[in-house]
This record gives structure tokens, sequence and C-alpha cells, in this order.
């Protein structure tokens, strides 16, 4: 009677579990709490852990800026690796650990050497890591701040590694902080959802990197095609040597248009979410990676004024919502962008058509702009921009 009643319980009891798992099916994050890992706090428990760096600062852990800085509790002490190619830093502890979140606060200067690609690892014997977090194309605004990130991880490992794989745009490593953060499951939450799409085509290669949380941006098609058909060319006709591969990332925290900077474009969200058709800001923001070869001094109003010209003659929007500016008394040939940019369609109507061509060669070479302007045209920039000023029709 009494083994009756226990089976029948039993049957009971597994009845309700399959249940139970099978309502729970749909959203695999929820897990049936294990209450030894619910009783722990949510704490920083970094300093219980010992550290291990794949690349050290020239000084020394204990230098002014080695590796003791990064976990120092200090944010105004940094950590800096030279020469970075990729970077491991390890956290040993001595019994198990639940860590499901980790702090990361930005260097005080030159954020291209913040990281931008990572994965966040877990290990039981420092030799097998499973995979519990991954980032790409981050970029963080503000210096010295710290950012959190979460994900779910329901196992305890002796063994955490950040493996940064990629800065943003430097060979040099800073933080000035980093920590790690015990949380148990119920606390648990994951960071937005980050989309990334990589495509290969006409040998070259984008990342389309989508912080914004909103899942379809019904320009990314346009973007992306624009990159395909044009970036090629660009290369082709401008510099072989360019980058192949760049990175396209959709930034909510970003309120300008779009600017170009390593091997990244980001792009306003806001910007794009209202101007939908403006496709052809990828050859502007491209022609700036084509660009990057020049040598010595040349002045931002010309490289802005040459992508302009080039977006002018390259873009594929049909009509394109961002034109040259037609002449006004007021303009000056250091105009920049579109004031600049017909400056030199005007040179090449009327002058000598290949006019952007062979200056943006010279660039490369470290010719001064207006000794090349002397060369080819005979005069000045500023006896030339006179005599558009006079008749700037073209
Ligand atoms: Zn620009």
């Amino acid at each position: 009677m009494l083994k009756m009643k226990t089976t029948s319980l039993l049957l009971f009891l597994s009845l309700t579990l399959i249940i139970f798992y099978s309502s729970c099916s749909k959203d695999n994050n929820l897990e049936i709490p294990d209450p030894e890992l619910e009783n722990l706090e949510i704490k920083d428990i970094t300093s219980e852990a010992s550290t291990l760096f794949s690349n050290e600062n020239p000084d020394g852990p204990n230098g002014p800026e080695g590796s003791k800085k990064l976990t120092d509790g200090d944010t105004t002490t940094k950590f800096l690796v030279k020469d970075f190619k990729s970077l491991n830093i390890d956290f040993q502890f001595d019994t198990a650990k639940l860590v499901a979140s980790y702090e990361f606060t930005t260097g005080n200067d030159f954020d291209g050497r913040d990281p931008m690609d990572w994965k966040f690892y877990g290990s039981k014997d420092g030799q097998n890591w499973k995979e519990l977090d991954n980032h790409v194309g981050m970029q963080f605004r503000k210096r010295r701040k710290t950012y959190q990130f979460f994900f779910k991880n329901n196992e305890k490992f002796t063994h955490y590694r950040w493996a940064i794989s990629k800065l943003y745009n430097d060979n040099m490593f800073q933080a000035s902080e980093f920590r790690l953060i015990q949380m148990p499951p119920s606390s648990q939450k994951d960071d937005p959802i980050q989309k990334v799409d990589s495509l290969t085509k006409n040998n070259v290669s984008l990342v389309f990197i989508n912080h914004s949380g909103k899942l379809d941006l019904p320009y990314q098609e346009r973007l992306t095609n624009t990159y395909f058909t044009v970036y090629p060319k660009l290369i082709a006709d401008f510099n072989p040597n360019a980058k192949k591969k760049i990175y396209f990332i959709i930034d909510p925290t970003y309120d300008g248009v779009a600017y170009a900077f390593g091997d990244v474009v980001v792009f306003g969200f806001d910007y794009m979410e209202k101007n939908p058709k403006d496709g052809d800001v990828v050859v502007h923001e491209t022609m700036h990676h084509i660009q990057q070869g020049y040598k010595g001094n040349v002045p931002g109003w010309l490289v802005e004024g040459i992508a302009d010209n080039v977006r002018y003659h390259y873009g594929i929007d049909e009509p394109d919502p961002w034109t040259l500016q037609d002449y006004k008394p007021e303009h000056n040939y250091d105009g920049s962008y579109g004031i600049t940019g017909r400056f030199l369609l005007w040179i090449e109507t009327h002058k000598n058509k290949n006019f952007v061509k062979e200056l943006n060669n010279a660039l490369y070479n470290g010719v001064d702009y207006n000794d090349f302007f002397v060369q080819k045209l005979g005069n000045s920039i500023q006896i030339i921009w006179n005599e558009y000023a006079k008749n700037p029709t073209i």
C-alpha cells in the first residue's frame, strides 16, 4: 500500500516535471532553478582571481601602465599593450564561480585603442573553453566610462577568458578596468540582440553590424548593394592597395550622418531612419578608405571635397539626395564637401578630365596640393578658383 502510494506519487511528480519542461521548451533560457546557484549573491569577484595576460606592457605588470592596473579597482589608471595582434586575459579561481556579467572601463584617451571584437569564455580546466559571450563592431563614445555586459550562464567555471581579436583603430590596446560579476540565474539577462551579416562579393567583403535593436532595417539592402557595386570600382580606379574588408556599423549612439575610421563606417541610426534612400553616403565614406594612403599634410576640406566629387561621379542613387553645391560668392576653394567637390568638377569639365584621379595619385606620393595645381594647371589654386568664380557654369 505504502509502496503503491510512493509509486503513484513519483508518477505524479514525473508527469508534473514533464509538463513543466514542455511548457519551458519555447524559451531555452528558462531553467528549473538550482537552489545552490540561486543562493549566490550578485558580487564583483575579480579580486578573488589570479590573472594571466598573453601580452604585457613593456614596463612589466607593475609598471605605470602594466597589467595590474586593469584590476586595481581604480578607473584613473589603465593597462596598455603595444603592438596589438590579439590579447587573451585569463582569470583563474581556486573554486568554480558563476559569472554572468563583466564590466569594461574605457581608457582616458584615444578611442581607437578600445576593443572592437571579442569573445568571453569559461573553462573548467584551462584547456577546453566554452563561449559565453561574443561582441563584434563595438565602439565606445565616452572615455573612462564603465560599460556592463550581460549573458546567461548556469555553469560554474574555474577559468574565464576575455579574448580580444580586434581594436577599433590602433595598434595599441588600452583599458582602465575589467571586472567579473557573479550573478544567480534569476538575476541574469542578455544584452540587446546584435545583428551581424557577413558577405563577400566582387573581391570585397562587408560585415554589416546592426546595434540598433531594430531587426529589419529598410536601408540595409541599399547600403549593401551600393558597397558591392561601387567600392570595387573605387579600388580599381583609385587605390588597388585599399582595404578589401569594411565594417558597416548602424549606431544609435551616434547623432551625425556617418563617418569613416580605420576599416569601419559608422552610420547614425537616426539619420538613416530619416534618410533611407541615401545609399550614396556609402560612396563618400568608403572613398575615405581609398584615401587612407595619403602622405603629408592633406587638409580635411580637400579630403572631403574629393570624396563628394567622387560621390557625384560614382553614386548610383536616382536622384542623388546629396548634390554638389552651386557656386555662391561667399564660397571659396576650401569650403569642403560639395563646394570644393563642385570646383573640382568644373576643373574636370573645363581643364583636365582626369584631374581628380591625378590629384589623388599625387597625394599618395606626398605632393603638396598647391604645387600640384601649379604643375598641372599653370596657376595656384586661388587663381584657378577666381577663374571658376567668374564663370562657374559646368
Ligand atoms: Zn567625409
